[in-house]
């Protein structure tokens, strides 16, 4: 099947979506565009409704894991310009779902405006940080959300104000099609100086803590309520276990190293195996924080 005619011109077939993610990992989609514009961005979600096509949103693709056999619908990938901007009114910081989640925080300091940047150093997007409300042990983005603009999957523009919208550990209710833009109300720091310190000191300590073996990296897993999934997966005697080229970091059993050569099927056999063995010997069910495509 080829895609709706109009949309020669950004629409790729059978696009290899590696590159695309950190893990470097998994097959190709059947279609594949970046739009440059809202306008387009529309065109291309009322195609895909009018012909029952699939579609996904790509952020910064930290958080995705692509089947070997790849996806048969439209991957939508916000890189263009129009995605991205970053803004500032007063103490509120207004940016693109596809803004880099670096840049938004850097901006952000760089204003001197407080509030966001225990982020640091986390891949990705605005867009993919608030689908999964990311956060680190001194909070969440969610909290600083007080509007948030979407595109559902049938092409329309949906506002939501902060109160209308819930977050939860990694989780929030922006679940339309795409997160096109959001508001975030920050503080005026009352040192900007101390406040660039800070995020620095943040990155140093985000990056040491992060395992440097292996190509890459991933946590798969939330921290069930009540529980810590790296005691959970080490208490079930998992540590340092392997499959394949994917092997469960032996000091720190939340992380997964991936060695090149893996495959995604080896890495959801693994997550298969650390969730059945956890659920029998800890009685709890982890569930997946990494999205699988
Ligand atoms: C080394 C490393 C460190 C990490 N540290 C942290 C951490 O400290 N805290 C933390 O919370 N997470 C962390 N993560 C996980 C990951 O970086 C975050 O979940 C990140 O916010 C995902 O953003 P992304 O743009 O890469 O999303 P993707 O991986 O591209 O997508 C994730 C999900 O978000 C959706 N999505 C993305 N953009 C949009 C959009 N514009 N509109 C609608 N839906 C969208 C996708 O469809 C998908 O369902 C880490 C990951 C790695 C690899």
């Amino acid at each position: 099947m080829a895609f709706p005619a109009g949309f020669e011109h950004i629409v790729r077939e059978n696009e290899p979506l590696a590159p695309y993610t950190w893990l470097q990992l998994g097959g190709t989609c059947r279609f594949f565009a970046e739009p440059t514009t809202e306008d387009e961005l529309k065109g291309l979600v009322l195609a895909c409704h009018r012909e029952s096509i699939p579609i996904r949103v790509l952020g910064g693709g930290s958080n995705i894991l692509i089947r070997d056999e790849g996806f048969s619908g439209l991957v939508l990938s916000l890189t263009a310009s129009a995605f991205g901007k970053i803004e500032f009114q007063g103490n509120i910081l207004k940016a693109g779902g596809g803004a880099k989640l670096s840049h938004v925080v850097s901006a952000a300091v760089g204003e001197g405006l407080a509030g966001i940047e225990h982020l640091v150093g986390i891949p990705g997007t605005l867009g993919g940080a608030l689908h999964g409300n990311a956060s680190t042990l001194d909070g969440d983005i969610g909290q600083r959300v007080q509007k948030a603009q979407l595109l559902t999957r049938t092409g329309e523009v949906v506002d939501y104000n902060g109160s209308q919208l819930q977050f939860s550990h990694h989780q929030s209710s922006l679940d339309e099609l795409v997160i096109l833009y959001a508001e975030l109300k920050l503080e005026k720091a009352a040192d900007p100086i101390a406040l660039c310190k800070r995020m620095q000191k943040l990155w140093i300590v985000k990056r040491s803590l992060q395992p440097t073996l292996g190509t890459s990296t991933i946590i798969p897993f939330i921290d069930p309520p009540g529980y810590n999934a790296a005691t959970l997966i080490e208490e079930s005697g998992l540590a340092g276990y392997r499959e394949g080229l994917v092997q469960i970091h032996s000091t720190q059993p939340n992380f997964l190293v991936v060695s090149s050569g893996a495959t995604s099927s080896q890495v959801i056999a693994l997550l298969e195996k650390i969730r059945s063995t956890v659920a029998a010997k800890k009685g709890v069910e982890l569930q997946l924080h990494l999205k699988i495509w």
